[in-house]
């Protein structure tokens, strides 16, 4: 089922996921539709939180992405990036390379807002599948990028807060209203 996507100025976005402690019906009918709404959209990732819950779950899909730099090994072994997808992670943690590298970044949160970030060139994160299954992936390239993006989404930090501050100046008046537009009627 496609979910509408909640955008910046939602409190939503600010949450920190709750961890999954059990993967039941709701975590994996929340999964598919996920990727069903990303894929809709567009997207190569989607947090919990964008689709209004605040949980430890994300669905990613770099596979049709214009950028295919990305590297992939699945517990030490390596495989081509897009076979693996789509991936539904299940309580992520990254450890980030020192090394970072800067890349434009956008955000289904976010329409119309891209800017640059910079990022740990490679991640190492380590996760659970809907099958209660643990996995390493160690990646690079857009899909390491994408990993952080998300991550960060599943403890309430937004790109905008990794952006530089000249960006963030430049993006202030579009910033402030989109949180209007977008906050809850109350
Ligand atoms: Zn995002």
């Amino acid at each position: 089922m496609k979910l509408p996507i909640v955008r910046y100025g939602h409190p939503v976005l600010r949450a920190k996921g709750k961890r999954v402690a059990k993967v039941d019906d709701h975590v994996r009918a929340l999964a598919e539709s996920m990727i069903e709404t990303m894929r809709e959209a567009n997207g190569v990732g989607l947090a919990a939180q964008q689709v209004g819950e605040a949980l430890q779950l994300t669905v990613l899909d770099v596979g049709e992405a214009e950028d295919q730099s990305s590297t992939m090994k699945l517990n030490g072994a390596e495989l081509e990036a897009k076979a693996a997808m789509p991936l539904i992670l299940v309580n992520p943690e990254l450890t980030l390379s020192a090394e970072t590298v800067v890349a434009v970044e956008g955000c289904l949160s976010f329409p119309e807002i891209t800017a640059e970030i910079t990022r740990a060139s490679s991640i190492v994160a380590r996760a659970q599948t809907l099958e209660g299954e643990r996995v390493e992936i160690e990646a690079t390239g857009l899909l390491a990028r994408v990993l952080q993006h998300e991550v960060d989404h599943l403890n309430g930090i937004l790109f905008i807060d990794r952006m530089s501050a000249v960006t963030k100046v430049a993006m202030r008046s579009r910033l402030k209203r989109m949180q209007k537009e977008n906050a809850p009627a109350r």
